[in-house]
């Protein structure tokens, strides 16, 4: 823990830490001491980790890197942390994100965006750690923290996982507690661990998840032991390689990356076939209305009442001018964005033509996975992003499709409520890691994590 605090106060140009914990550090890693010194040493005693900004910690501020949240210091703690710190983690304090975890990069950051600890080649350029989850991303992979809880509703776990040389796992709707977490799209998102390993992955799922009557979703199931699962054998699995994955354009490396994984898995025993998911195609823009869709619902809190920033009001200024004032002030552009788009798509005379058309393709994109199982896969191998990390302000925000086109190969994983996982797996030809994704039957985390531990 000393070790970490220490690289943490010399890390702020990585901008991955942005509220700091050190006394409920030490405090925790004294109680983990004693607890080890008892004979009792639960699965994480005494591990120095990193939380998300968008996890409510009691009386830390969680702002989910916003502005609008700023002062907040929540009387509850997430049940996700909850767990962990039952498993005897140790808190170092929280993490950078994108605004209410929308975006790529995390430059829709109140904090100003998190820095990638990689660079490209011998080019100074700053990368971004990827997005919504950038600062766990950075944190881990500059061996800030030893792991870190990430967010996932696009590809928020698996994309900064990717752009960092580290494992993120997407576990199934449903495996983790939403209580506590705050909330951007409710049907999508799930938090995970952001490890430097398939292992640490799963020792810390397992810590995390598990039923909680709390969040009506969550999934009354038992919590198998991940860690034992990964027994490096994976001899007679079914790996699908998805056609529709591979896109007009892709780079020359992703391509090649993607096809050593393939022959990786197959060198280990796998089966790898061709398979086709038909309507691949229509997930990004289904899932630009339903995040947003959900977003702009749950976005309606912020009022200025209830939490964080008020406007400062001039004489005469009503309750709506209160309204306005502090979500115009309080909210990032990213942000403005999405409630707009949400409140549009879900406006009476155009919710049948965008929301409730989209929520259709969602059904779909969700049976072309069951197909695909049904017919014997135990899992797709696919990119996790179609480049490796881009620079900081390389993408503009007056073209938020280009930022959008990131997500191309994660989404499908949230609108189907699958477990999605992101291996390092290569270099770029600047160097770069770049990322593998496997997606996994519903509830079979241990058996993903088994096939992308092959790949590491
Ligand atoms: N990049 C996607 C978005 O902006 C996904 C974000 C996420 O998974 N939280 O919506």
């Amino acid at each position: 823990t000393e070790t970490c605090l220490s690289a943490i106060a010399a890390s702020g140009a990585l901008n991955a830490f942005v509220h700091n914990t050190p006394e409920i550090a030490m405090e925790q890693a004294k109680a983990a001491d004693a607890r080890i010194a008892s004979g009792e040493a639960p699965a994480m005693c005494g591990l120095p980790i990193g939380i998300k900004d968008l996890f409510a910690t009691k009386g830390v501020d969680t702002q989910a890197g916003s502005r609008i949240l700023e002062g907040f210091k929540p009387e509850y703690e997430s049940t996700i942390t909850t767990k962990l710190f039952d498993a005897g983690a140790v808190m170092l304090g929280k993490l950078n994100m994108d605004e209410f975890a929308m975006g790529s990069s995390n430059e829709t950051s109140v904090y100003g965006n998190a820095v990638n600890p990689w660079r490209r080649g011998n080019e100074d350029t700053q990368l971004t750690p990827g997005g919504s989850s950038g600062g766990s991303a950075a944190a881990v992979a500059a061996d800030l923290c030893l792991a870190a809880t990430g967010t996932d509703t696009g590809g928020s776990i698996r994309q900064p996982a990717a752009f960092t040389g580290i494992v993120g796992i997407k576990p199934t709707y449903g495996r983790c507690s939403r209580w506590g977490v705050v909330a951007f799209a409710s049907s999508l998102d799930q938090a995970g661990p952001m490890t430097k390993t398939t292992r640490d992955a799963a020792i810390m799922l397992e810590a995390m998840c598990g039923h909680d009557a709390k969040d009506s979703t969550s999934a009354d199931l038992a919590v198998p032991n991940f860690e034992a699962m990964l027994t490096g054998d994976i001899k007679g699995k079914k790996i699908g390689i998805p056609k529709e994955y591979r896109m007009e354009g892709m780079p020359e490396e992703i391509s090649k990356l993607w096809d050593d994984g393939a022959d990786m898995l197959r060198a280990a025993g796998a089966e790898v076939v061709e398979i086709s998911l038909p309507h691949t195609k229509y997930a990004l823009p289904a899932y630009y209305v339903i995040a947003p869709a959900e977003a702009s619902s749950n976005l309606a809190r912020y009022d200025g009442v209830r939490y964080g920033h008020r406007a400062k009001l001039a004489a005469g200024d009503g309750i709506d001018d209160m309204y306005e004032k502090t979500r115009a002030e309080g909210f990032g552009h990213e942000v403005q964005r999405r409630v707009m788009v949400g409140t549009y798509v879900l406006s009476a005379g155009f919710y049948d033509a965008y929301y409730n058309r989209a929520r259709k393709v969602r059904t779909l994109i969700k049976k072309d996975f069951e197909d695909v199982f049904a017919a014997g896969i135990d899992a797709i191998l696919t990119p996790a992003t179609p480049s490796a990390a881009f620079g900081l302000g390389e993408m503009s925000d007056s073209d938020p499709i280009q930022m959008y086109l990131n997500d191309v190969f994660t989404v499908t994983v949230n609108l189907a409520g699958l477990p999605g996982v992101s291996v390092p797996a290569g270099l770029s030809a600047k160097g770069l890691p770049l990322g593998l994704q496997l997606i996994g039957r519903p509830w079979e985390e241990g058996d993903l994590l088994n096939i992308a531990h092959s790949l590491e």
